[in-house]
């Protein structure tokens, strides 16, 4: 029989998900598929929001009209740390064929696959099925691939790729389903209704366990949390920390920090400072953050206080705080 793979963060499970789950059943001819809720992506910074366990929970009750063809499968949060695909793939390895075996994506991570942990192995021990994703064009030659699964092609039939490793890559068409975990978490903090993106089911657990709320209770006095903050970014050498109270304005938090880095570097280096002295002192993650990568602009959402983090030449450019 063949086997598919599908990780990811769920955050929460949602319908573009399950589009995709059970457009690549029909159209691929898999018996069945893995969904594996990763414990920790070694790409992502944890983020407020649901436990791993909470993730599981909901992940099983998305699939559960299909739970004959959907294996909900906690080998990753079993396993706790970061979680490496290779890792699970290796481990279904030990029962299905790697001619079987089908790790599914979106095209949202296909660049991303160059971060993974042994591609190579990846695309040794399984095929690879990708799928559209709003926002995201299939490649068209060769070339648009990422470089290491570029080199490793044999044949480049646009949706049909053969690899050197012997293994395959299908590209697959699926309905549009513009959803994600970031925009969903953010509309429920705001009191939106997600009921056309998420199953009932996982709508009533987010309802019942109060998930995805804004961080008031946990964080308490947001005047004392922006000094905290502040004080860490002047202690990481952050050039230039400004904090701003926008209450009188209505704007939907209540206080934004800025501040610079010397380098794109050193403005990533202090985020993640903020974060991690934040996480120790109020056991808070932010509700999202944007531009890590980069380190040209960061931006830290704790809800009713955003920082942003610049590195300063870029700063100058945007000229933001002439805003406040
Ligand atoms: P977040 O916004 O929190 O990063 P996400 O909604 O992108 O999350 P993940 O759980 O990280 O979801 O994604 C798991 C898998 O599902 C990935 O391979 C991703 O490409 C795919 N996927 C997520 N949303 C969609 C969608 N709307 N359409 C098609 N595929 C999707």
């Amino acid at each position: 029989m063949r086997v598919g793979i599908f990780g990811g963060t769920f955050n929460p499970p949602h319908i573009g998900h399950l589009t995709s789950l059970q457009e690549v059943l029909k159209k691929s001819g898999l018996g069945k598929i893995h969904v594996i809720p990763a414990f920790q992506n070694p790409l992502k910074t944890p983020l407020e929001g649901a436990s791993a366990e909470q993730r599981y929970d909901m992940t099983k009750l998305a699939v559960e009209a299909w739970s004959d063809q959907f294996i909900v499968d906690d080998q990753e949060i079993k396993r706790g740390g970061k979680s490496y695909t290779i890792d699970t793939i290796k481990n279904i390895r030990k029962k299905v064929e790697a001619n079987d075996l089908y790790l599914i994506i979106g095209m949202d991570k296909l660049d991303e696959l160059e971060e993974w942990k042994d591609l190579n192995g990846i695309l040794t021990e399984a095929n690879l099925i990708v799928t559209t994703r709003p926002g995201f064009e299939f490649p068209q030659k060769k070339e648009e691939l990422p470089k290491t699964i570029c080199d490793l092609v044999e044949e480049f039939d646009f949706n049909f790729v053969e690899l050197k490793t012997g293994r395959n890559i299908q590209f697959i068409r699926i309905k549009d389903v513009p959803a994600s975990g970031t925009e969903i978490r953010k509309w429920i903090r705001i009191g939106k209704n997600v009921e056309k993106y998420v199953p009932l089911a996982v709508e009533s657990y987010i309802k019942k366990n109060k998930m995805y709320q804004p961080l008031g209770d946990k964080v308490g006095d947001f005047e004392k949390f922006t000094q905290f903050c502040a004080n860490t970014l002047f202690m990481k050498k952050g050039i230039n920390v400004r904090g701003f109270d926008i209450r009188p304005m209505t704007a939907p938090s209540e206080f934004t920090l800025i501040a610079s880095g010397t380098s794109t570097r050193h403005a990533a280096s202090l985020a993640e400072n903020v974060i991690m002295a934040v996480k120790e002192e109020y056991n808070v993650n932010p509700q999202s953050l944007e531009g890590i990568d980069e380190g040209r602009w960061v931006v830290v959402d704790y809800g009713s206080l955003i920082i942003h983090i610049f590195y300063d030449y870029v700063r100058n450019e945007y000229a933001l705080e002439n805003l406040w």
